[in-house]
C-alpha cells in the first residue's frame, strides 16, 4: 500500500536537494571569488578572511546536511587553512597560497565528482516514518526555524512538519525577531552563524530572551562543533545543541521533549537526620523548591526508602547515633543499585580533614551548617538532575530511547501489582520483526537501524499515555498496556501493523518495506508476569509459524 503522503513528502525532499546539487558550483565559484579578493591585497584583510571562512563553513554544514560527506571533509579542510589565519595572522606561513591552492583544488574536484544519483537517504526513512504518524489529540506545537541557507531551511521545515510540528520558518535574524514579538511560538530552532555575523543566532536569542522572557525553549544548529559555539548558544539559553547535518529523529525528540505540557517528575530527595525538627527544615526549604522529600531520623531503618522511594539524592546528616554519615554512604555504596546515588553531607564539621575523609567515604559533598536556603537547594538540585540523566541512561535503550528489557520487567511487575489491586484488565505484548535479518543482510545493518528506529518512534508516538514501550531485544519490542481489555489491545497493535506494513523505506531509486508479528496475552487468563510474557511470547511464535505479518492473541490454557 503507498501512503500518498509519504511518497510526496520523500518526493519534495528529493527535489530540494537536486536543487542544493545544482547550486553547489555556484558557491564554489563564489568561495574562489573571495579568495582572489583576498590575494588582491597586499597585507591579509581580516575581513576578507572572515567572509571567506564562512563560506566556507557554510558549504561544510550544508553538503553535509545533504549527505555529501566527502565535500563537507574537503571544505573543512579549507577552513580550517582560513581560520588557522584569521586567528593568528602574524604566524601564516608565507607559502599559504600553495596550501589553498592543494586543498582548494581537492575541493574542486569534490564539486566536479558530485554523484547527483540518490544514495540512502536517512532523512527520507525519517520522513516516511513520521508521515504516518495520526495527529489526532495532539496538538500541534508552533516551531519558529531560523536558517539563513534556504536549502537547509526548507529541508529542515519539511521533515519537522512531517513528524506533526506547526513550522514557520525564517531567513533573517530580522524576520524572526519582529514574527516573535508578534506571536511567540512554542520553541525556537535557531542557527548559529549568519552572513557577517559568526554568533548572530546566539546574539538574537539573547534579545529575543530580553523582550519576551526566558520561558521560550532555543535549540540552536550549528555546522560548528567548536566549544566558544557552544558557549555561546548556551549562554544565551539554549536547551540543546545540534551539530550539522542533522539527525532529524534526535532533533523532533528532543522538540517534543522540551515542549510537553506535562510537568516533569520532581527530584526525590532522602533527608537523613536524627533530629525530626532538622528533617522538618530541610524537607520545607526543598518542597518549596519543587521537589519531593521523605525523612528518615533513624538511619538503620534506611533501606526501605531506599528501595520503595527510588531517592534521586541523600542528604545526610555527618554525626548521629547508631551510624555516622561516613559510615551510611560507604554502606550505600555498597548496595547495588544504589551505587551512584549522589551523597551531600550536611554537618556543622568544620575540620576540612574531616571533610575530607567524609567524600572519600563515598560523598560527594560537604555543606556546613548553617546552610544558606538558596546554596542547599542549587547543590541538591544540580546532583539530582544528573543522578536523573544517569538513571535514564541504565533504563533506556540507546539506540530508540525506549526502556530497556530490565526495565521494560520491571514496569511490567509495577503495572500488574497496580492492576491486580485495583481490579483491572492489563495486557503485554511481544512484536517482532518479520524476516529481519534479510534486511540487513539486503541493505546492510545501518539500514536494518533505520527501520528499528521508525519502528521505535511509531511504538511511542501511537501508544496511549501511560503505556510502556520497551526494546525487549535486537527487533523485538513489548508494549505493557495497563487498563486494556484484550479486544481493545488487538485492535490497537493491529492497526499499528498496518501502518508498519505500509512504511517505505527508500534505497537508491527503490524502495522496501518491512512488516512485524505480535503476540499478545492478558493478565486475566495469565495472572502473573511470568505467564504473561511466556504466553506472549508463545503467541509470538505462532504468529510466525502462522505466516508473519499478524497478530495472535494467547490461547487461553485448557
Ligand atoms: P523472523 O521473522 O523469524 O523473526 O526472522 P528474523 O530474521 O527477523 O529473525 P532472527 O532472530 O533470525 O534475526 C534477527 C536479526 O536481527 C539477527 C541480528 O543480527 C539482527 N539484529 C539484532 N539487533 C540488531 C540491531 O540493533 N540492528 C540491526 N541492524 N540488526 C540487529
Ligand atoms: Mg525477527
Ligand atoms: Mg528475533
Amino acid at each position: 500500500m503507498e501512503t500518498p503522503a509519504a511518497v510526496a513528502a520523500a518526493a519534495k525532499l528529493k527535489k530540494i536537494r537536486e536543487a542544493y546539487l545544482k547550486q553547489v558550483p555556484t558557491q564554489l565559484e563564489a568561495i574562489r571569488t573571495a579568495y582572489e579578493e583576498l590575494t588582491r591585497q597586499s597585507t591579509l584583510d581580516a575581513t576578507l578572511l572572515e567572509d571567506l571562512h564562512r563560506r566556507l563553513h557554510t558549504l561544510k554544514g550544508s553538503s553535509a546536511s545533504f549527505g555529501l560527506k566527502r565535500l563537507s571533509a574537503a571544505a573543512d579542510t579549507v577552513g580550517v587553512l582560513i581560520k588557522g589565519m584569521m586567528q593568528s595572522p602574524e604566524s601564516t606561513d608565507k607559502n599559504w597560497r600553495l596550501h589553498w591552492e592543494d586543498s582548494y583544488s581537492r575541493l574542486e574536484q569534490e564539486v566536479t565528482q558530485l554523484d547527483l544519483t540518490p544514495t540512502v537517504d536517512v532523512r527520507a526513512v525519517e520522513l516516511v516514518a513520521a508521515s504516518e504518524l495520526p495527529v489526532d489529540d495532539r496538538p500541534q506545537k508552533l516551531v519558529y526555524l531560523c536558517e539563513d541557507d534556504s536549502y537547509q531551511r526548507l529541508t529542515l521545515m519539511t521533515q519537522m512538519e512531517c513528524f506533526g510540528f506547526r513550522v514557520v520558518s525564517f531567513g533573517t535574524l530580522e524576520q524572526l525577531q519582529k514574527a516573535v514579538n508578534n506571536a511567540p511560538p512554542d520553541i525556537l530552532v535557531m542557527d548559529m552563524i549568519f552572513p557577517d555575523r559568526p554568533t548572530g543566532g546566539a546574539e538574537m536569542t539573547e534579545t529575543i530572551r530580553q523582550d519576551i522572557g526566558t520561558d521560550l525553549p532555543v535549540i540552536f544548529i550549528s555546522s560548528s562543533n567548536h566549544f566558544l559555539s557552544r558557549l555561546a548558544a548556551v549562554r544565551a539559553g539554549s536547551s540543546a545543541y545540534f551539530v550539522k547535518p542533522i539527525n532529524v529523529t534526535e532533533l523532533c525528540t528532543t522538540i517534543s521533549n522540551l515542549t510537553a505540557s506535562a510537568q516533569p517528575e520532581p527530584y526525590r530527595i532522602l533527608i537523613v537526620d536524627d533530629d525530626p525538627l532538622m528533617t522538618d527544615l530541610y524537607a520545607a526549604i526543598l518542597q518549596e523548591a519543587g521537589m519531593s522529600t521523605r525523612a528518615v531520623n533513624n538511619p538503620l531503618q534506611i533501606m526501605e526508602p531506599l528501595n520503595e522511594f527510588k531517592p534521586d539524592l541523600i542528604l545526610t546528616d555527618m554525626y548521629m547515633p547508631g551510624c555516622n554519615g561516613m559510615e551510611l554512604a560507604a554502606t550505600v555504596r555498597q548496595i547495588g543499585h544504589a551505587f551512584s546515588i549522589p551523597i551531600i553531607f550536611l554537618s556543622s564539621e568544620t575540620d576540612l580533614g574531616k571533610q575530607f575523609y567524609a567524600m572519600r567515604m563515598g560523598g560527594d559533598e560537604f555543606l556546613t551548617k548553617p546552610v544558606v536556603p538558596e546554596n542547599l537547594i542549587s547543590a541538591v538540585a544540580g546532583r539530582a538532575e544528573r543522578m536523573k540523566i544517569i538513571r535514564s541512561f541504565m533504563v533506556r535503550d540507546s539506540m530508540t530511547g525506549l526502556f530497556n528489557h530490565t526495565a521494560t520487567k520491571e514496569h511490567l511487575g509495577v503495572a500488574v501489582a497496580r492492576a491486580e489491586r485495583n481490579g483491572e484488565e492489563i495486557c503485554f505484548a511481544m512484536i517482532d520483526v518479520d524476516r529481519f535479518k534479510l534486511i540487513n543482510d539486503r541493505y546492510g545493518h545501518a539500514m536494518g537501524d533505520q527501520v528499528l528506529m521508525a519502528l521505535a518512534r511509531m511504538l511511542g508516538q501511537r501508544v496511549r499515555k501511560g503505556d510502556i514501550v520497551g526494546r525487549y531485544g535486537g527487533e523485538e519490542f513489548a508494549l505493557v498496556l495497563p487498563d486494556c481489555p484484550l479486544t481493545t489491545a488487538l485492535e490497537l497493535i493491529n492497526q499499528l501493523r498496518e501502518s508498519f506494513a505500509s512504511l517505505r523505506f527508500p534505497v537508491g531509486n527503490e524502495t522496501f518495506s518491512s512488516s512485524f508479528s505480535c503476540g499478545v496475552a492478558s493478565l486475566s487468563c495469565f495472572p502473573d508476569p511470568e505467564k504473561l510474557c511466556k504466553a506472549a511470547d508463545t503467541a509470538l511464535y505462532q504468529a510466525k509459524e502462522a505466516g508473519r505479518n499478524r497478530v495472535l492473541a494467547a490461547e487461553v490454557p485448557a
